[in-house]
């Protein structure tokens, strides 16, 4: 299975890549994790790209687009993958089916997940995450059991630097412009599956296995 997650942010693609990741037994590729892993280990790529994220930017398609050829390139993903955040451009689509195209590899399927920019707004400013392992909470429908505490690892659970309202304004204005369009792209090669966000997680997920089996 070699799936893309296409979604606004904060329509949910976390949280659903977590369960698609067990339930198809594919790695779980998010550039936006990644990239928050290399900004606190505050190696060269982070420091490349933390003040575009904290901008509510996209990272520079050529640091992104290495940066996604290499992780393909590891083992693990030879039996399938789930790509959460990436492509976001019309290049980075391109740059990807060239890589594919090179390993022989079809793309299984696009996840378009959909929701409305007012939900997005609303459930990103009380979005919280563990800043050890990535868990992701809300503190209106998913609080952690301990006010700060991860449930999962222990870990603090804190807001992202970059789901503040201003910041967030700007991620989905960014959407809007530059990854919106590879909807279209990816429909016009009959690749896309609608599921709508807007209600549970759990309906969410059963509708991708509706659809994909
Ligand atoms: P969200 O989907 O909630 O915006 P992500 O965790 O996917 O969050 O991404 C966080 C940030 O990381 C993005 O706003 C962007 O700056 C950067 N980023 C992630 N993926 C890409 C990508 N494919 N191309 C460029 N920038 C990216
Ligand atoms: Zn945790």
């Amino acid at each position: 299975m070699q799936l893309i997650l296409l979604g606004a942010p904060g329509s949910g693609k976390g949280t659903l890549a977590a369960d698609l990741k067990s339930i198809y037994e594919i790695p779980h590729i998010s550039t936006g994790d990644i990239f928050r892993k290399n900004i606190s280990e505050k190696t060269e790529l982070g420091v490349k790209a933390e003040n575009y994220i904290n901008n509510g930017q996209l990272v520079p398609d050529e640091i992104t687009i290495e940066m996604v050829a290499d992780r393909l390139s590891q083992v693990d993903c030879e039996q399938g993958f789930l790509l959460d955040g990436f492509p976001r451009t019309i290049p980075q689509a391109d740059a990807l089916a060239a890589i594919l195209n090179d390993k022989g590899i079809k793309l299984t399927g696009v996840i378009n997940v959909t929701i409305s920019d007012e939900l997005v707004l609303k459930r990103l400013t009380s979005r919280r995450v563990c800043s050890q392992c990535g868990a992701s909470y809300n503190l209106i429908s998913l609080p952690p059991e301990v006010n700060g505490i991860c449930d999962k690892c222990g870990g603090q659970v804190v807001q992202r630097d970059d789901d503040h309202e201003e910041t967030i304004k700007k991620r989905l204005e960014t959407y809007h412009n530059q990854t919106k369009p590879l909807v279209d792209y990816y429909r016009n090669q009959n690749l896309i599956f609608d599921i709508s966000n807007e209600g549970k997680p759990e309906d969410a997920v059963a509708a991708v296995k509706g659809l994909l089996g």
